[in-house]
């Protein structure tokens, strides 16, 4: 899979793409992630890439004409149009479904907001599916389009050790996870639950199963009504219910 950003900031985005789990599946082309300046394209004299909104207010807007030149050039050197996502607090919120799906594409194009935003022309013309990472609002684009390029990209195959598997993490059937321990077995008087050192595999799973479904059900319940649930879930969570 490509994934371009399309950013004012290529740097910062290169910089984390290119530490840990995404840095080592880049280098091994597991992933190909690109950063574009939006400002090599602008064809102002001072190389400007914003102004001031018409109508007056605060702050600036970015200009139509860079952002239109640069995907357009991405297109044509792709020879295909991208996935187009414009990263944006107006967007509909990304999920871990949104995420799957988005995995499934050859090519994807995040372009990246600063300032008070973009030019609405520019947005009417590309059409781009709008994401958000939440009801709050950033500096920039850059953090929401690296989440988006993190969460995509290792769900790729092969990104992910067979330890790091996603398929039991939190989100992906709509639960949230079990929690988690790691050595040493008792820290600050703590121990760590019996049963993860007891060997027994299937006793593990079912408790880590029963974990799943406590913190779903006490921190968001919500989630369990997509969740894919086995009739001993059922039982299991009517159980916890009466309690
Ligand atoms: N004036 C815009 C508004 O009120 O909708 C907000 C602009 S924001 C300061 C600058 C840029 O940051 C946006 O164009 C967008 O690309 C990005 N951004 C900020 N918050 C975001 C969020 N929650 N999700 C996705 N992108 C966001």
């Amino acid at each position: 899979m490509r994934i371009d950003i399309l950013t004012l900031f290529p740097q910062m985005c290169d910089t984390v793409m290119s530490e840990s789990i995404i840095g080592r599946a880049r280098k091994s082309g597991k992933v190909e992630i690109n950063c574009i300046d939006i400002r090599d394209y602008t064809l102002d004299k001072h190389r400007r890439v914003d102004d001031k909104p018409y109508g007056g207010g605060m702050g600036m807007v970015m200009a139509p004409q860079p952002i239109y030149d640069c995907f357009r050039s991405l297109c044509e050197e792709i020879g295909a149009r991208p996935h187009l996502i414009y990263l944006t607090p107006q967007g509909k919120t990304l999920t871990q479904e949104r995420v799957k799906e988005l995995a499934e594409l050859d090519n994807i194009a995040l372009l990246c907001g600063h300032y008070e935003g973009i030019d609405e022309r520019v947005i009417e013309e590309l059409k781009p599916e709008e994401i958000s990472v939440g009801d709050y609002v950033l500096t920039g684009g850059e953090l929401p389009a690296l989440i988006v390029a993190d969460s995509v990209s290792r769900m790729l195959p092969g990104v992910l050790s067979d330890d790091e598997c996603f398929e039991e993490e939190s989100h992906y059937n709509s639960l949230l996870e079990h929690p988690q321990y790691t050595h040493p077995s008792e820290w600050n008087g703590r121990e760590v639950p019996e049963v993860l050192l007891s060997g027994n595999h299937a006793k593990v799973d079912e408790w880590r199963r029963q974990k799943s479904l406590e913190r779903t059900l006490s921190r968001r319940p919500d989630l369990l009504e997509k969740a894919e649930l086995t009739d001993k879930d059922i039982k299991y969570l009517t159980k916890l219910k009466q309690d």
